[in-house]
């Protein structure tokens, strides 16, 4: 009884580990095809060209590029003459297909007449096709070994292909594989790209927008607020006697600062609004369908969270120029007059917001209107 038990127990679990390897394997094969983006993707000439070719090497009226999902084939490239031109294929299993080439590894998998091949006569392939009774695919091999899909050709007579066919096939499928790894490079380049441009445009410090982000953000909400005549505001800010703060706690201390001034800044802004690192201990906001009287309030409001935040060593305090869009004086103009209400915010005597002009002559010192 026991010695029975054994022996079933070692069935079962052998059964289960290899069960559970495959499941591991088949696992690895689908983030490898994942990949390569391939499955979904539009016609590519290349790949209808191959497929052409092993058509015409093999003189078959059909040939295919499919690639196996979990569960299903994706076609990506259908070459196909005479009747089989418009008619849908039905191919056997993915599963099935990945079996059969398994026990030929490298090779040509054929099968002269699938109407005689026990796995495939059942399959709605001859009846839906027209006859097809050839089946001839070569696989297309992960350079990890894994099978990713075939280059398929079919016939309606039974046959088998010559040695110099098969080579063709096998050609044609690394070629298929050079394909993917070029499509799998260009989409490693694409995202390092756009990973590059988020760097150019990312302060390195703060993690937010650089002065070149800014550049670009001002030039498109001028130009909209140009087209819609919506107001469009800015807040220019700096922050209260920094240098001295470097002075007392060193330089990283001040990096520290920064950071945490630049999320203190970041949590006062409502989703359309636009912060920036402007360079050094200066920062800047700028504030899409605002018109002067809110963007008071905003900046009222800035001001007041960071005065009131606790920052390592001391607390901090920020001047602030606030300014409003005059079209047709540009957009310099408007990051001038935040300049001059800067100057006189931090002239009448720090912790304070001014609404700048542009032409500004009047004494120092005048605060919010
Ligand atoms: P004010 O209230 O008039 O603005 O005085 P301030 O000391 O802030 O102004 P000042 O322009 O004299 O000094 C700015 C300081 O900001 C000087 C510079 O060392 C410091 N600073 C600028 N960028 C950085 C940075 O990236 N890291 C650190 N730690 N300090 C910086
Ligand atoms: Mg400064
Ligand atoms: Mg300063």
């Amino acid at each position: 009884m026991n010695e029975i038990l054994e022996v079933r127990h070692g069935v079962s679990a052998a059964h289960l580990a290899n069960q559970i390897i495959r499941e591991e394997e088949e696992s690895a094969r689908l983030l490898a095809l994942e990949s390569y983006e391939i499955l979904d993707s539009a016609p590519e000439k290349s790949y209808d060209d191959i497929a052409r070719l092993a058509a015409y090497v093999c003189a078959a009226p059909v040939a295919l590029i499919t690639f196996y999902d979990r569960n299903q084939q994706w076609v990506k490239s259908r070459f196909a003459t005479g009747n089989f031109a418009d008619r849908p294929l039905h191919m056997p299993a993915a599963a099935l297909l990945c079996e059969r080439m398994v026990l030929q590894p490298g090779k040509v998998t054929q099968i002269s007449d699938m109407s005689l091949d026990e796995g495939f006569a059942v399959l709605p392939l001859l009846h839906g096709n027209g006859k097809l009774r050839f089946y001839g695919a070569m696989p297309i091999y992960s350079p990890a070994g894994d099978i990713l899909g075939a280059l398929t050709v079919l016939d309606r007579r039974s046959r088998t292909l010559a040695h110099e066919q098969c080579q063709a096939l096998e050609t044609l499928a690394r070629q298929i594989m050079e394909l993917l790894e070029m499509r799998r490079t260009l989409i490693g380049l694409s995202d390092a790209n756009a990973k590059l441009g988020q760097q150019n445009i990312t302060d390195a410090l703060t993690g937010i927008p650089n002065r070149r982000a800014y550049d670009q953000k001002l030039t498109e909400e001028y130009s909209r607020a140009k087209r819609t005549g919506a107001p469009l505001s800015m807040l220019l800010i700096d922050i209260d006697n920094f240098k001295e703060y470097n002075d007392n706690f060193g330089h990283p201390a001040g990096d520290t600062a920064l950071q945490s001034v630049a999320r203190v800044l970041m949590s006062s802004l409502r989703p359309y609004d636009f912060l920036a690192r402007y360079g050094g201990e200066e920062f800047v906001i700028i504030l899409p369908s605002t018109d002067l009287t809110d963007a008071i309030v905003v900046a009222e409001r800035v001001r007041g969270l960071v005065a009131g935040s606790e920052f390592p060593h001391r607390k901090f305090t920020i001047s602030i120029g606030i300014a409003r869009l005059d079209v047709d004086a540009g957009a310099r103009a408007l990051v001038q007059a935040a300049d001059n209400g800067l100057y006189r915010a931090k002239a009448a005597g720090r912790n304070k917001a001014v609404v700048g002009k542009l032409n500004d002559s009047s004494p120092a010192g005048s605060a919010t209107p």
